[in-house]
């Protein structure tokens, strides 16, 4: 497998992909953000499938490292604490609205999905439901946008978990590079 490639490769980042989430990437797809080697860390997924599905998850957490550290983060309670915090924060409340609004107007750029409408993920505006989908918001647009996405991020930089110094996926077999 080639590393730090100068150019990214459409072929390179399927296989890599499958080989992180264990299955290929769904639709039609593009990666928005990267993790170690160049590793796909967020793929970004056009709204609706090509078999008419509608797909409202734009931005996906495709690192296994991540993703791992943001499951333990979920498991501490962390979730519970921003949700109580919300309630109490009408700036915050104000901010994760931008972010839902930005994330469905985000996906509409790609395409207009009636079924859609008016849905994002992690639980936003009003919800705190899961960081996976919060950080990949983050991710995939960039810091000032998602303030619990950003802060989850925050909490794993802090431990030395992101960006994460090791191989995305350690067993580089399980990618077939030919
Ligand atoms: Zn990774």
């Amino acid at each position: 497998m080639t590393e730090n490639q100068d150019q990214p490769d459409p072929v390179w980042d399927a296989q890599a992909i499958t080989a992180q989430l264990g299955r290929e990437p769904r639709g039609v797809w593009r990666v928005a953000a990267r993790c170690s080697g160049d590793w796909p860390a967020v793929v970004e997924t056009d709204p609706r499938l090509p078999d008419g599905t509608p797909f409202p998850t734009l931005y996906y957490l495709t690192c296994r490292r991540l993703n791992a550290a943001l499951s333990t983060l979920e498991a501490e309670g962390v979730m519970a604490q921003m949700q109580s915090r919300l309630a109490d924060d009408s700036d915050l409340q104000d901010q994760y609205k931008r972010a839902h609004d930005q994330y469905i107007a985000a996906r509409e750029q790609l395409g207009d999905v009636p079924e859609i409408h008016g849905f994002s993920a992690g639980g936003m505006p009003e919800r705190v439901k899961c960081l996976h989908a919060l950080v990949a918001h983050s991710l995939g647009v960039g810091p000032g946008v998602n303030p619990f996405g950003d802060e989850a991020l925050e909490l794993v930089s802090a431990r030395g978990l992101w960006p994460h110094p090791e191989p995305c996926v350690t067993v580089e077999t399980e990618v077939e590079n030919d």
